[in-house]
């Protein structure tokens, strides 16, 4: 088990919160200028305020939550993440299989560091959310890219991640609701990277922090759920769902088949016992969270705010010339395509950079998810339909005179 970091080269990694967009963006503000922020999945800022009884639950456990707590976290909130996921059917032991976090993110960052030695492997797709790249580079690991397939609603391409696994390979990684590309996939994509995963002996990694936020009807399957036997850890919390992010509340839970991994979790409970415990305050929330009625939240239904911007920003897209986009089924981001050819794009960087100077706009390039190709970026839909009506008809303008090359 790693406890320690290496000088690794974090160079390949895009976790592009900063570089030269970035800069560019902060200078401009700095100089007074009215940036369109398009670029953050950060509820917040766009007036999406927590509920009240979330409100409540931290307000009410402030004194309940002044020492540390057990390092996994409260009974509480591991009672309801088991009886959350229980009831999607994971095959959970016991609340001793379940550690909460500062937010998911913290737990990304914790299971690389307990699994891998330098060399080894993690498949990761492309696109993705690159704190997954950046969490195995740090580790010592490689994180190798699978392709999601635009063609077939970005679900992950079997063959593709069939084809890079090696005898290095150590796990896969799937964001199911994704993030860029608001894909949730079907259960027989499932069940296809369930049967590689056991056969090949690999332990799944399934963020599912968007799997509250579905459009259209769109069930949300756990690839845990899809064989009990198949170790997976799940990870999941409320900065999306409950427009909490600030308040750092996230999960992991693991389930199946334990037998082979004991030395790993005894690596998991030594790191989660070395930052001693998540924010209590915050672990009072996850109750409360989870006890609703598992109804969609009025936002994402037809005539709520998450649904009509995102009817939106797909119709706006897909009417640019040269533009196209795959129609997102949860969370609120697109990862449209742009025609490279046509625009003379080689570096998808400089496009959102010359868009930014330009238009004032800001969006996070494609390559800065893993995604090879200068020829996608990723859209946050949070803004009203007003400012998304802006931001494209601002892009339609930009578009009709922009040649990189
Ligand atoms: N996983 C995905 C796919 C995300 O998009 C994000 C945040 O944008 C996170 C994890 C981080 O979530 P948290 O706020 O729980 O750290």
């Amino acid at each position: 088990m790693r406890t320690f970091l290496k000088s690794h080269k974090l160079d390949n990694v895009c976790y592009d919160i900063r570089g030269p967009v970035m800069d560019e963006a902060d200078r401009m503000i700095a100089a007074g200028e009215k940036i369109l922020k398009l670029n953050i999945g950060n509820p917040a800022p766009f007036d999406f305020d927590a509920p009240d009884y979330i409100l409540r639950a931290m307000t009410d456990n402030l004194r309940n939550a002044q020492g540390y707590s057990a390092s996994k976290g409260i009974t509480e909130a591991r009672e309801a993440i088991l009886g959350y996921h229980r009831k999607k059917g994971l095959n959970v032991e016991s609340i001793d299989d379940i550690y909460t976090g500062n937010g998911v993110s913290e737990l990304i960052t914790m299971v690389m560091q307990g699994l891998l030695d330098n060399g080894d492997e993690v498949l990761v797709p492309a696109p993705d959310y690159p704190l997954w790249t950046a969490s195995v580079t740090l580790a010592g690991g490689t994180a190798v890219h699978y392709i999601c397939d635009e063609s077939s609603e970005w679900y992950p391409d079997i063959e593709d991640m069939k084809s890079k696994i090696t005898p290095k390979t150590k796990a896969i990684v799937i964001i199911n609701p994704n993030n860029p590309t608001g894909a949730v996939y079907p259960k027989e994509v499932l069940e296809k990277i369930a049967k590689l995963a056991k056969e090949n002996e690999l332990i799944v990694f399934s963020d599912e922090i968007y799997d509250r936020l579905l459009m259209d009807g769109v069930e949300h399957t756990s690839i845990a759920s899809i064989d009990p036997e198949l170790f997976c850890v799940t990870f999941n919390g409320i900065s999306k769902s409950h427009m909490s992010a600030g308040f750092r509340s996230g999960w992991m839970v693991l389930s199946g088949n334990k037998s082979g991994v004991k030395g790993y979790i005894e690596g998991l409970n030594m790191l989660s016992s070395m930052r001693l415990c998540s924010n209590v305050q915050a672990q009072y929330l996850i109750p409360a969270a989870l006890s609703g009625s598992g109804a969609p939240d009025k936002e994402l239904l037809p005539g709520g705010r998450i649904y009509e911007q995102r009817e939106c920003i797909y119709t706006l897209l897909n009417e640019i010339d040269g533009m196209s986009a795959v129609k997102p089924k949860a969370a609120f981001y697109i990862f449209p395509r742009l025609d490279a050819a046509k625009f003379g794009i080689t570096s998808d960087e400089q496009f959102v950079l010359d868009f930014l100077r330009q238009k004032k706009i800001l969006l996070v390039s494609g390559t800065g998810f893993h995604w090879e190709q200068p020829d996608h970026f990723r859209i946050v839909y949070l803004p009203t339909v007003e400012e998304l009506r802006y931001a494209m008809g601002e892009m339609k303008d930009f578009l009709s005179t922009y040649r990189q090359n």
